[in-house]
């Protein structure tokens, strides 16, 4: 089913809470998971989340990226736009970008969630994801897979030309850094300067 019409669907047909099932539709208030904005670091770098990630912004991440709920957009980039707006305050990057897509998972969906997300959260943001980076072999989806292979799946997978100016990488989840790590380093020897990391949700190990 193409995105305009799961869109419509979720729109004209809501279902129940995506976390508890329960009514209303699409996420019941006390199901919304705690936001903080906590800023820690990541290999020197700053580095905030809105959320630490919990069953509940499991469900629904997944109900937003499996099940194309996209009623789920206001809630989710409402508690991203929090850490990511001070992010911008803070470190003020000329560009943002995300990690290159999977284009199994993006043909499965038909949409792009974090590019989605980005684009409906306002304030100084702003900005566009500028997708500065590519892949240059395929990956497995890291969800299938334990830390240290996670390592091994992205390590040198890709690639961005080069460039200059300073960068915010942003991401939906944060689980063993894997993936942030690669990105860095693809913009490091493209020649950018990576300021900080902000993701919506941190797996706290
Ligand atoms: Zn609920």
């Amino acid at each position: 089913m193409g995105l305009m019409l799961n869109d419509l669907l979720d729109f004209l047909f809501p279902t129940k809470c995506a976390v508890c099932g329960a009514l209303p539709s699409p996420v019941c208030p006390g199901c919304i998971p705690l936001t903080k904005s906590v800023r820690a670091n990541f290999e020197g770098l700053p580095l905030w989340y809105s959320v630490e990630y919990s069953d509940e912004i499991a469900a629904l991440l997944k109900a937003y990226k499996d099940s194309s709920r996209i009623s789920l957009v206001p809630c989710l980039s409402g508690l991203w736009g929090l850490g990511l707006n001070e992010a911008i305050a803070e470190l003020e990057p000329e560009q943002i970008t995300s990690p290159p897509r999977n284009k199994q998972n993006y043909k499965k969906r038909g949409f792009d969630p974090v590019g989605k997300l980005l684009g409906d959260i306002a304030g100084p943001a702003g900005k566009r994801d500028s997708r500065l980076i590519q892949l240059k072999r395929s990956t497995v989806d890291q969800r299938k897979l334990g830390a240290s292979d996670r390592r091994l799946n992205v390590a040198g997978s890709m690639f961005c030309r080069p460039g200059n100016g300073t960068v915010l990488l942003v991401d939906d989840v944060m689980t063993t850094g894997a993936t942030l790590s690669e990105c860095i380093r693809s913009l490091q020897v493209a020649g950018y300067q990576v300021l900080g990391i902000c993701v919506l949700a941190k797996r706290i190990l």
